[in-house]
């Protein structure tokens, strides 16, 4: 029987290792992809830089479309108000969308799934952002969520390679498939510009990395063609403050899905087909494995991005410290490795993972004591590859709140950079106000003799703030701080993470209640 299918495209905005996409297309007689832009999504604590790529990535699937003589329908709105309205103007009989673990897509797709059988459309989702179904990984570990990269790696092992990704569709695969777009299509269903979206782009900074699908897969084959960077590759070997990205800078490309996650491990394995190469948890294969450990957690552990009422966080005791705070977010706190880093977070929209090790210690329990999950909101605004499970495990982490917990190995803001940065080349790029200053100074620009800081154009406390604190004071506090949250957390039986990490999840979850009615059909 032929069909009618609207194909909702939400991340996964590509062609390629596309399954639902696949599924959409079989046996469909008219093709409706859509983008919703959903207001709980993109709204204004959705960064400009991460606008533009969303946009940019938007423009290449519908130019990819269209060359399969289908076209992208961008519809504004909330989800639930959306489709049925598209469901009954199109009579569509078939719905298809990658399957989503966040707990609003969770709760979203129910919704929508409800709808869509109310209006007699069948569902069908597929599994393909993550490298495996990690509800199977919870499954394997009885059910319970992971705590240890060892433990996941080790339920990996047991499943298997993951799947294959499958080819994007061709012309031919198609044939028989037409997509209804009228000639105000532009108009009425086109990819808006940032302009229309409202958004001052007078300040934006260079592209550094544009939005897409065909981009991602460029980005990847210069990459894969570096054979010996890619056996040899050790994340704790790479550097947070070279000048040209020492690591794939992917990520943007995997978050937004423009990259399948299969695709990236899948071309890695060839390149290390017969040859000696590094391993997991360092092996660029062992940094993929790192977001399916944080996956599986943000599914299993609930309230996953909030420190009360996560079992496995630990309760600290976070100081509310507006002024540290937003000089933290707007790269004014007077260390200049910290302020660069954040200068490149809010120009370029990127930063090296030991780079967001240096900031996110340094904001909680390293220097200023606030909570990760205000850098975590500060972090989804303005990273191009701001990703909800991504970055509220890795803030969990860096805040020494779970997963990690040796918090008295503190980064310091001043010998951190030094180590691979002596001459500073990294903060003159950032901070140019600071350029002048001599290698030996410009870590620490405030213990220059004045004569120096008139010579480099810069007087520290005017042109350039002095340190918001004492590292070496506050280090010492905050780790006593520190102590006695922990020895708090394994007081308090009751909120132990120990007692509760291994409790199978008792209420089934949305997950459990998706695969449940799948199943039945
Ligand atoms: P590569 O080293 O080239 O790694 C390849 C791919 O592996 C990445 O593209 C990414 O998909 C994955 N990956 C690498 N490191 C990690 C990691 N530690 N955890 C999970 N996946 C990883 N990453 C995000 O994608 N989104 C976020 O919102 C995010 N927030 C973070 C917040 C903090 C506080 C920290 C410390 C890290 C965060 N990371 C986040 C993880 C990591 O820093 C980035 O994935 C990585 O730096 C991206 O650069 P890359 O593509 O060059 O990585």
């Amino acid at each position: 029987m032929s069909h009618t299918c609207i194909h909702w495209f939400r991340k996964g905005l590509r062609l390629h290792d596309n399954p639902a996409l696949i599924a959409g297309l079989k046996d469909c007689k008219e093709l409706y992809p859509v983008f919703v832009l959903d207001p709980y999504l993109y709204n204004k604590a959705f960064g400009l830089n991460r606008w533009r790529f969303l946009i940019g990535s938007l423009r290449d699937l519908d130019c990819s479309l269209k060359k399969l003589n289908s076209r992208l329908f961008i519809v504004r709105g909330e989800p639930k108000d959306v489709f049925p309205t598209l469901f009954k103007k199109w009579k569509v009989s078939k719905l298809t969308y990658e399957y989503d673990t966040e707990p609003y897509s969770l709760s979203r797709d129910q919704t929508v799934t409800e709808l869509a059988k109310e209006h007699g459309v069948e569902v069908i989702y597929k599994v393909s952002h993550t490298l495996f179904d990690i509800n199977r990984i919870i499954e394997a570990n009885n059910g319970k969520p992971l705590l240890t990269y060892k433990r996941m790696q080790a339920i990996v092992s047991d499943l298997g390679s993951p799947k294959k990704p499958i080819p994007a569709p061709t012309v031919n695969d198609i044939k028989y498939t037409s997509t209804p777009s009228s000639k105000d299509h532009e108009e009425k269903f086109g990819v808006p510009t940032l302009d229309e979206l409202g958004h001052d782009i007078a300040s934006i900074s260079e592209e550094l990395f544009p939005g897409g699908e065909v981009e991602a897969l460029k980005r990847l084959d210069e990459h894969m063609k570096r054979t010996q960077w890619v056996c040899n590759f050790e994340k704790p070997q790479t550097s947070p403050n070279s000048l040209m990205p020492s690591t794939t800078v992917l990520s943007p490309y995997v978050t937004f899905g423009c990259l399948s996650a299969r695709t990236f491990w899948w071309r890695l394995a060839e390149v290390y087909q017969g040859k000696k190469h590094s391993s997991p948890p360092v092996s660029l294969h062992g940094q993929l494995l790192w977001r399916e450990f944080f996956y599986t957690a943000s599914l299993g552990i609930p309230n996953f991005n909030k420190m009360k009422d996560n079992p496995v966080c630990t309760q600290v005791d976070w100081d509310n410290n507006p002024e540290f705070l937003a000089a933290w977010r707007e790269a004014r706190t007077g260390f200049p490795f910290i302020d660069a880093i954040m200068t490149q977070l809010r120009t370029e929209g990127w930063i090296h993972h030991l780079a967001r090790h240096a900031v996110a210690c340094f904001l909680t329990r390293g220097d200023l004591w606030i909570s990760w999950e205000e850098g975590q909101k500060v972090f989804e605004e303005l990273l191009l590859d701001g990703d909800w499970a991504l970055n509220a495990g890795n803030w969990q982490w860096l805040s020494a709140s779970t997963f990690f917990h040796q918090f008295f190995r503190v980064y310091s803001p001043v010998a951190f950079g030094k180590k691979t940065d002596k001459n500073g080349d990294y903060i003159k790029k950032y901070l140019p106000l600071l350029k002048k200053f001599p290698p030996q100074h410009i870590y620490e620009p405030w213990k220059a003799p004045r004569s120096v800081q008139q010579a480099a154009g810069c007087i520290i406390g005017k042109d350039y703030p002095k340190p918001l604190v004492e590292h070496e004071v506050v280090r010492k506090k905050n780790i006593q701080r520190m102590t006695l949250a922990y020895a708090k957390r394994s007081a308090d039986k009751s909120e132990s993470p120990s007692k509760k990490q291994g409790v199978k999840r008792k209420a089934p979850s949305v997950v459990d209640m998706l695969n449940k009615k799948a199943k039945q059909k």
